[in-house]
């Protein structure tokens, strides 16, 4: 990620504090019921278990995490692609957790995703110019001069070229893929993107191109993002506040200053230990995570990181630590806090 142009940093130090929250999530939920077993049992798996976070108009936050975590059930549910099963999303003062029809309709404009897998999210039947006029044609929306006037502007926005309009999503490379993605989230013109690890599937050399992109459309388009990504190093190039999530719930939350440098969360610090280009390793020095992330059918008690933490004590096991602020700025869940930064 080396040719990204670093400007996550200096917006970090000032998030946008005052202003009101875009979205808003309290206690969402996700329980999966599934069959277990030899004789097919009734279970739950608990995906995403009582999440709070907010993110203001234009900001980046990125939900980090090891696989199965709960990332991607928390993003469908942001966007309505998937129905919670319990807790609040509040979108510019409204409460959309049920929201159906008319207001769902209304929502698909203002609030996008993008998928991971370029390819797969496009139809390889349809051309780029009926792939990105989808959303308006859906929504009956009638851009001045025309729709393929503005799939054409769209096109241009994410640097394809606008002559393209006829081709086949196959007559593309994986990053201009995900370029006609973007620019079909971007049509209804949305103030928030969920963007699921949407550069993991592309080679290195082209995701930093793709997250300069995003970075100068959050600028240009005030676009606020929710950013998904198990590659830390891609989340500190572009997300202004990280959380971090760990068997469905978010156990960190805090400006990238916070989380990078000086993180509250022993399971925080793990995962940057992980990946030593991040962040210098203080002296703790390395952490090594050991064992498996348990199975969210049947979470711990109290903390669920205490069967994998190097501090846990009785109390880990007895009492839910609460997500409180902690004296590094962030926000984190756990008894026994870090002390002490990572630089
Ligand atoms: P990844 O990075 O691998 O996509 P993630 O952090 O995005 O992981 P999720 O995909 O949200 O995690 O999955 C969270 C948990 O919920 C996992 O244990 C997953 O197996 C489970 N899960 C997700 N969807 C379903 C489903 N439809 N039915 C049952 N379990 C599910």
């Amino acid at each position: 990620m080396t040719d990204l142009v670093d400007t996550a940093a200096d917006r970090s130090s000032t998030p946008a504090d005052d202003r009101e929250p875009l979205l808003r999530v309290e206690g969402l939920t996700k329980h999966f019921p599934v069959r277990v077993g030899a004789f097919g049992s009734a279970a739950v798996v608990r995906a995403v278990n009582g999440v709070d976070f907010d993110v203001r108009p234009g900001e980046t936050l990125g939900l980090v995490g090891e696989s199965g975590c709960g990332k991607t059930t928390t993003g469908r549910m942001l966007v309505r692609l998937l129905d919670s099963t319990d807790g609040k999303i509040v979108f510019e003062g409204q409460d959309i957790t049920r929201a159906k029809g008319k207001q769902l309709r209304r929502l698909r404009q203002d609030m996008q995703i993008i998928f991971q897998d370029p390819y797969a999210s496009l139809n390889p039947r349809h051309t780029v110019g009926r792939i990105v006029a989808m959303p308006l044609q859906v929504n009956g929306v009638n851009p001045p001069g025309g729709v393929k006037k503005r799939v054409q502007e769209l096109l241009e926005t994410v640097g394809l070229n606008p002559e393209h309009y006829n081709r086949y999503p196959h007559e593309f490379s994986g990053g201009q893929r995900q370029r006609i993605g973007i620019a079909r989230a971007l049509a209804l013109r949305p103030k928030i993107i969920v963007a699921d690890e949407p550069v993991s599937a592309l080679d290195v050399s082209i995701q930093a191109q793709v997250i300069n992109l995003l970075r100068r459309l959050q600028r240009d388009l005030d676009l606020a993002f929710v950013f998904i990504a198990h590659d830390l190093a891609v989340v500190r190039h572009f997300c202004e506040r990280v959380a971090v999530m760990y068997l469905g719930k978010v156990v960190e939350i805090g400006t990238r200053q916070q989380i990078y440098e000086n993180p509250a969360h022993p399971y925080t610090r793990a995962l940057l230990s992980a990946v030593p280009d991040v962040t210098k390793l203080g002296p703790a020095g390395r952490i090594k995570l050991e064992g498996d992330v348990p199975s969210p059918i049947n979470p711990p008690s109290g903390c669920v990181f205490r069967t994998r933490c190097w501090k846990a004590q009785d109390k880990c096991a007895n009492e839910v630590p609460p997500l409180v602020p902690k004296p590094n700025g962030s926000t984190a869940a756990c008894h026994f806090p870090e002390q002490g930064g990572l630089i």
